[in-house]
């Protein structure tokens, strides 16, 4: 690693207001460092006398002038979360006082953190693997219970220690294959095939529904996108705000989250929803028989779930014809339609009967009768959002990945090991298949950190924010 870590880091931990602030100090010689500005009330005792794990209260001073009375909270190597000799300020919030804190620290040879720098210095000292540092990130920013018990998931180790596992199996038979190699005029063989080809199998398995489970981590991660889509009047703002009426979404602008910018949000039953487009739609005059209109499009392919809505006083064919145009359109998508037949309390009994009949049985859409009006149909609806997300699977210890970067490396280990397979089928020569074995062993090391470089540590930090 370039990164040189031998110097003084300095950062405040905590974001504006409130009345107590933190900075945080990290690196050899922080403790002494803290000398230099900070005084004890009451004991002689420097801060670096302390043992770990300590307080300590007293002022801090420059220039014969005192800024804060304070309490620092001493960590030592490797028991700190950057496994380095660490203290934490606790001051007064003022912008003014942490300001002077952190200039007196850095005029005695700290120097100002970078986005993500603690972190990294906690990964580097083996404190934490790369899969659980970028879990603190998402910790930080989660903003629903689903995204907060995935991240938690992750930084307590997640689906890392499965990986290092497997990757170690496959590099056993590596080096066993490239044993073979050496002795390539003697025609033995050290690596059983049938095992290793169960190894790849097994591995693959794995790093495939890990794949698999992406879409699902990603949309909890950032909100699980829904398109509201029906023709003009069939009562989407009525139902939009109707859902979103006891749920204020929390909106955050907290650095380091890497969101783009919202629509309208709500949390339902600690799931984060996230309606697509949905000012656009109000917009448009797009009708439901001319789903030609690349707006609705365009919803429709940034959704998971499209939310239809018709009418109940519609006949039963024209809601038959607005479902298969939505059909059409997800087949193989994976995408989830929920038919929403709204303003029952428009219409007949016998015709809503009529519309059950004809509609329901046949279509594998799930089919909801409600009226926008009534508070206990809304509430009937949401709970189908979260049958529709398997929500079940999210309270399972299921690991479910949330991480473009660990998506695309297990994608890159399963294609490895697909060539892996078809290499021992075929019977290719050893050295391609030690060759392939050895990327997917690369590809797993890239989730973990066991490989990385310095371009990879340097854009998961950025997406840090300051401090942590
Ligand atoms: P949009 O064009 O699809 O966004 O439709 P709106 O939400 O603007 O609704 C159109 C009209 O239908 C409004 O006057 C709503 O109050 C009304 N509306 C919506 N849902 C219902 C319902 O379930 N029952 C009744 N009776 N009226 C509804």
């Amino acid at each position: 690693m370039t990164i040189n870590h031998d110097y003084i880091i300095v950062a405040p931990a905590t974001g504006g207001g409130g009345a107590i602030a933190i900075i945080r100090v990290s690196g050899p010689g922080s403790l002494e460092l803290c000398d230099k500005i900070f005084k004890a009330r009451g004991s002689s005792k420097k801060v670096s006398e302390q043992d770990g794990y300590t307080s300590i209260y007293g002022d801090i001073a420059g220039n014969d002038q005192i800024i804060d009375d304070v309490i620092i909270n001493v960590y030592r190597a490797p028991h700190s979360y950057t496994g380095e000799d660490s203290a934490e300020i606790s001051c007064h919030a003022s912008p003014y006082i942490q300001h002077k804190i952190l200039q007196l620290l850095i005029s005695n040879g700290a120097s100002p953190a970078r986005p993500g720098e603690f972190t990294q210095r906690a990964f580097l000292n083996g404190r934490m693997d790369l899969s659980q540092a970028e879990a603190v990130a998402d910790l930080i920013a989660s903003e629903s219970e689903a995204a907060h018990r995935l991240a938690m998931h992750q930084m307590r180790g997640g689906f890392s220690g499965d990986i290092k596992k497997l990757r170690k199996e496959l590099l056993h038979f590596a080096s066993l294959v490239e044993l073979e190699l050496d002795f390539s005029e003697e025609d033995v063989e050290f690596a059983d095939r049938a095992r290793l080809k169960e190894l790849v199998k097994k591995v693959k398995a794995i790093t495939d529904s890990l794949a698999e489970s992406f879409q699902l981590g990603n949309a909890i991660r950032n909100g699980i996108p829904v398109a509201i889509v029906g023709k003009p009047n069939a009562g989407k703002s009525t139902l939009l705000n109707a859902i979103l009426k006891d749920d204020k979404a929390i909106v955050s602008d907290i650095p380091g989250t890497t969101r783009d910018a919202i629509e309208d949000t709500a949390t339902i039953d600690g799931i984060l929803y996230r309606f697509i487009d949905t000012a656009g739609l109000r917009e448009t005059s797009d009708r439901i028989e001319t789903l030609g209109i690349r707006k609705t499009y365009q919803k429709i392919r940034q959704a998971n779930i499209v939310l239809l809505l018709t009418e109940a006083t519609d006949s039963p064919e024209t809601i038959h014809n607005s479902v298969k145009a939505i059909n059409d359109q997800i087949k193989g998508t994976g995408k989830k339609l929920i038919l929403v037949i709204n303003k029952t309390d428009l219409a007949g009994k016998i015709h809503l009967e009529n519309i059950m009949e004809t509609l329901c049985p046949e279509n594998e859409a799930n089919c909801i009768f409600m009226s926008a009006l009534s508070d206990e149909d809304v509430a009937q609806l949401k709970l189908l959002l979260g049958k529709i997300i398997e929500k079940e699977r999210l309270t399972e210890t299921n690991s479910i990945v949330t991480n473009m970067r660990h998506y695309y490396a297990l994608n890159k280990t399963s294609e490895s090991l697909n060539r892996v397979l078809e290499g021992l089928k075929t019977m290719v020569p050893e050295d391609l298949i030690a060759m392939d074995i050895r990327q997917a062993i690369h590809w797993l090391g890239e989730i973990t950190g066991e490989i990385t470089t310095d371009e990879i540590l340097a854009n998961i930090f950025k997406n840090f924010c300051i401090g942590k």
